[in-house]
């Protein structure tokens, strides 16, 4: 085994902490890379508090992965020692159901393994994720890096930019429509990235005035305060698409009546409780409500390799790892700007 080191949450109710634990040896399709940089993402938090429910703990966090690789497996050819290499929320599938077989392994029918707290494909060995040293993982769940990209603001592109990325392309976001990314954190910025790459009219819409400049830097083109009842109002049946990636609980009726007819509501923002929806929110502009998961491992490349193509990254704040309580409670509060990045030199 593998001598590993990392910060862990021991139970839902403590505090992250150093933990050594093991990583398998490698196996002959596997890639072992140090990791140098994790980013934060809110699902962390969410589930190292346990708030999705069925956490496996000791729990390590962190699928915002990024690093050099330091050994590979005898039947490797994907990639060779000293390559930059990336691993976002996924590092397993079953590769046999049908999403497996058509590059969707984010809906594996049988159950994908994610990067941690999740189970191998065995059923029985828990996983681990990246706010640690170093990782192994089979190379078909590993993604290559430009190095023409900053790497610590590559890394929330594993997550908030592949998680953004597939929605707007799945529904064709671009040229001449009117998209809204509600919530302007780690995921809502890259919304405002892509979505302006992609060709589309965007508007952010956030609890947070402070945020406006920030978001017409980022390329948006509207801004508006969701707790302003006047530019709601005015807003309103404006909007072809919703991205909405909030991460606690709101009304999504009063977003709803945002949408022109035939828009469509995609959630990529996961609150932990349920929300009360209106039929009629939906029924007089045959309106839609949708969800989304990251994206598969060839469209994460096709989406990496459009950044490295357009210079996108994401705008980090680089953090110690000591700090990483404090950059929750300020993640919970909205201050961020716009995703904490781990130096994993600091472990
Ligand atoms: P984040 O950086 O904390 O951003 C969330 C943003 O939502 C905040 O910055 C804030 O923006 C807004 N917000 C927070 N509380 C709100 C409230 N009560 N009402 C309205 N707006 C509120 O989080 P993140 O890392 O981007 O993640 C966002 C959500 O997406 C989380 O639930 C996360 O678990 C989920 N997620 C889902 C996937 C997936 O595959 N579907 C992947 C990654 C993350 P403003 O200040 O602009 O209002
Ligand atoms: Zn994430
Ligand atoms: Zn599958």
């Amino acid at each position: 085994m593998i001598d590993a080191k990392g910060y862990a949450a021991q139970t839902s109710e403590t505090p992250l902490a150093p933990w050594s634990f093991e990583r398998r040896e490698l196996g002959p399709h596997d890639v072992q890379f140090d990791i140098t940089y994790c980013g934060v993402c809110h699902s962390d938090l969410h589930q190292i508090r346990d708030e999705w429910g069925g956490g496996i703990f000791p729990m390590v966090p962190g699928h915002e992965i990024v690093g050099k690789v330091v050994a590979v497996g005898e039947h490797v050819t994907k990639f060779k020692v000293g390559d930059l290499a990336g691993t976002g929320c996924m590092v397993d599938s079953c590769r046999q159901c049908d999403s497996c077989q058509q590059g969707l392994e984010q809906y594996c029918t049988n159950g994908n393994t994610l990067t941690y707290n999740s189970l191998e494909q065995d059923g029985r060995t828990p996983t681990y994720g990246g706010y640690s040293n170093t990782i192994v993982v089979n190379e078909d769940f590993v993604l290559h890096l430009s190095d023409q990209l900053d790497l610590a603001a590559t890394a929330p592109l594993l997550c908030a930019g592949i998680t953004t990325y597939s929605p707007l392309k799945h529904w064709k976001v671009g040229k001449g429509h009117k998209l809204a990314v509600l919530g302007l954190g780690g995921l809502g910025h890259m919304g405002v990235k892509f979505g302006v790459a992609l060709g589309a009219e965007v508007t952010v819409l956030s609890t947070s005035p402070r945020k406006e400049a920030d978001a017409r830097k980022l390329g948006a083109h509207h801004f508006i305060v969701t707790s302003d009842a006047a530019q709601m109002e005015a807003a309103g049946a404006t909007f072809d698409f919703i991205l909405d990636t909030v991460s606690a609980e709101h009304d999504y009726n009063q977003y709803l009546a945002l949408l022109k007819v035939d828009g469509v509501h995609i959630c990529v923002g996961a609150p932990p409780t349920p929300s009360a929806l209106l039929a009629f929110s939906l029924i007089p502009g045959r309106k839609s409500i949708a969800g989304s998961t990251i994206g598969g491992i060839k469209e994460t490349q096709e989406m990496l390799d459009f950044c490295a193509e357009h210079n996108i990254t994401s705008d980090i704040e680089l953090i110690d790892i000591k700090d990483i309580e404090t950059s929750y409670e300020r993640m919970l509060k909205g201050d961020v700007r716009y995703r904490f990045v781990i130096d994993m030199a600091t472990l």
